[in-house]
Protein backbone atom coordinates (compact mmCIF):
# COMPACT_ATOMS: atom_id res chain seq x y z
CA UNK A 1 0.00 0.00 0.00
CA UNK A 2 1.27 3.30 -1.09
CA UNK A 3 0.68 5.92 1.74
CA UNK A 4 0.92 8.72 -0.97
CA UNK A 5 -2.03 7.77 -3.24
CA UNK A 6 -4.02 5.38 -0.13
CA UNK A 7 -4.53 6.42 3.03
CA UNK A 8 -4.45 3.46 5.89
CA UNK A 9 -8.00 4.74 6.94
CA UNK A 10 -9.37 3.38 3.40
CA UNK A 11 -7.17 0.26 3.70
CA UNK A 12 -8.04 -0.71 6.88
CA UNK A 13 -11.76 -0.12 5.79
CA UNK A 14 -11.58 -2.35 2.57
CA UNK A 15 -8.59 -5.19 2.87
CA UNK A 16 -9.69 -6.56 -0.58
CA UNK A 17 -6.33 -7.29 -1.59
CA UNK A 18 -5.23 -9.03 1.71
CA UNK A 19 -8.26 -11.84 0.76
CA UNK A 20 -7.00 -14.22 -1.89
CA UNK A 21 -10.48 -16.63 -3.68
CA UNK A 22 -9.61 -19.92 -5.37
CA UNK A 23 -9.00 -17.01 -8.87
CA UNK A 24 -6.60 -15.43 -7.65
CA UNK A 25 -4.24 -17.09 -4.76
CA UNK A 26 -1.20 -16.48 -7.45
CA UNK A 27 -1.04 -13.17 -6.40
CA UNK A 28 -0.08 -13.94 -2.93
CA UNK A 29 2.54 -11.83 -1.92
CA UNK A 30 6.43 -13.44 -2.79
CA UNK A 31 7.84 -13.84 1.00
CA UNK A 32 11.80 -13.51 1.81
CA UNK A 33 13.72 -15.08 4.38
CA UNK A 34 13.78 -11.55 6.42
CA UNK A 35 10.09 -11.86 5.74
CA UNK A 36 9.21 -15.17 7.02
CA UNK A 37 11.42 -14.16 10.32
CA UNK A 38 9.30 -11.45 10.85
CA UNK A 39 6.39 -13.07 10.56
CA UNK A 40 7.58 -16.01 12.88
CA UNK A 41 8.92 -13.61 15.48
CA UNK A 42 5.55 -11.77 15.18
CA UNK A 43 4.11 -15.30 16.26
CA UNK A 44 2.99 -16.41 13.09
CA UNK A 45 4.10 -19.33 11.19
CA UNK A 46 1.79 -20.10 8.50
CA UNK A 47 1.97 -22.68 5.88
CA UNK A 48 4.89 -22.01 3.26
CA UNK A 49 5.49 -23.01 -0.34
CA UNK A 50 8.43 -22.40 -3.05
CA UNK A 51 7.96 -19.74 -4.85
CA UNK A 52 11.43 -19.20 -6.82
CA UNK A 53 14.15 -18.85 -5.08
CA UNK A 54 11.81 -17.47 -1.79
CA UNK A 55 8.82 -18.87 -0.37
CA UNK A 56 4.86 -17.82 -0.46
CA UNK A 57 1.60 -19.10 1.49
CA UNK A 58 0.79 -22.86 0.56
CA UNK A 59 -2.28 -22.39 -1.20
CA UNK A 60 -5.20 -23.81 0.66
CA UNK A 61 -8.05 -26.18 -1.40
CA UNK A 62 -10.64 -22.98 -2.16
CA UNK A 63 -13.89 -23.51 -3.24
CA UNK A 64 -16.30 -20.77 -5.15
CA UNK A 65 -16.14 -17.27 -3.30
CA UNK A 66 -14.41 -18.83 -0.18
CA UNK A 67 -11.69 -16.68 0.78
CA UNK A 68 -7.81 -17.16 2.35
CA UNK A 69 -7.31 -14.30 4.54
CA UNK A 70 -3.84 -13.07 4.81
CA UNK A 71 -2.40 -14.62 7.96
CA UNK A 72 -0.87 -11.15 8.92
CA UNK A 73 -3.78 -9.77 8.53
CA UNK A 74 -5.74 -8.17 11.82
CA UNK A 75 -9.31 -5.67 12.06
CA UNK A 76 -7.77 -2.67 11.39
CA UNK A 77 -5.01 -3.95 8.40
CA UNK A 78 -2.31 -5.40 7.88
CA UNK A 79 0.21 -5.94 11.12
CA UNK A 80 3.46 -6.36 9.49
CA UNK A 81 4.71 -2.45 9.44
CA UNK A 82 7.69 -2.19 7.79
CA UNK A 83 8.33 -5.90 7.07
CA UNK A 84 5.47 -6.41 4.60
CA UNK A 85 6.47 -7.95 1.81
CA UNK A 86 7.38 -5.76 -1.63
CA UNK A 87 4.64 -6.88 -3.17
CA UNK A 88 2.25 -5.51 -0.64
CA UNK A 89 4.35 -2.30 -0.29
CA UNK A 90 3.79 -1.21 -3.77
CA UNK A 91 -0.18 -2.39 -4.29
CA UNK A 92 -2.02 -1.81 -5.82
CA UNK A 93 0.93 -1.60 -8.28
CA UNK A 94 2.16 -4.59 -10.07
CA UNK A 95 5.40 -5.21 -11.95
CA UNK A 96 5.97 -7.72 -14.29
CA UNK A 97 7.77 -8.36 -17.20
CA UNK A 98 5.80 -8.78 -20.87
CA UNK A 99 6.79 -11.44 -23.42
CA UNK A 100 9.74 -9.17 -24.79
CA UNK A 101 11.09 -9.06 -20.77
CA UNK A 102 11.09 -5.56 -20.71
CA UNK A 103 9.85 -4.41 -16.90
CA UNK A 104 5.70 -3.31 -17.11
CA UNK A 105 3.53 -1.37 -14.26
CA UNK A 106 0.09 -2.08 -13.85
CA UNK A 107 -2.58 -0.67 -11.79
CA UNK A 108 -4.98 -3.28 -9.82
CA UNK A 109 -8.27 -1.94 -11.47
CA UNK A 110 -10.40 -3.04 -8.65
CA UNK A 111 -8.53 -1.04 -6.12
CA UNK A 112 -11.25 1.04 -4.73
CA UNK A 113 -8.92 3.41 -3.73
CA UNK A 114 -7.40 3.92 -6.93
CA UNK A 115 -11.29 4.70 -8.20
CA UNK A 116 -10.81 8.68 -7.20
CA UNK A 117 -7.55 9.02 -9.94
CA UNK A 118 -7.59 8.87 -13.49
CA UNK A 119 -5.51 6.70 -15.63
CA UNK A 120 -3.19 9.83 -16.60
CA UNK A 121 -2.75 10.98 -12.79
S1 LIG B 1 -7.68 -3.07 -2.58
FE1 LIG B 1 -6.78 -0.99 -2.55
S2 LIG B 1 -8.03 0.19 -1.06
FE2 LIG B 1 -8.42 -2.01 -0.73
S3 LIG B 1 -6.97 -2.59 0.90
FE3 LIG B 1 -6.00 -3.06 -1.09
S4 LIG B 1 -4.78 -1.22 -1.58
FE4 LIG B 1 -6.24 -0.64 0.03
S1 LIG C 1 1.27 -9.12 4.33
FE1 LIG C 1 -0.12 -7.51 4.99
S2 LIG C 1 -0.54 -6.29 3.13
FE2 LIG C 1 0.35 -8.24 2.48
S3 LIG C 1 -1.39 -9.58 2.03
FE3 LIG C 1 -0.78 -9.93 4.16
S4 LIG C 1 -2.05 -8.56 5.42
FE4 LIG C 1 -2.14 -7.86 3.29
Amino acid sequence: MLRKILSPDTCAACRLCCGFDCTDTWEFPVLPPETVKAMQEMGVSPKLTPAGTEQTFAAPSLQGEELFLCPMLSDTGCTMGEQKPFDCKIWPFRMMRDLSGRVRIAAAAYCPGMERYTDAQ
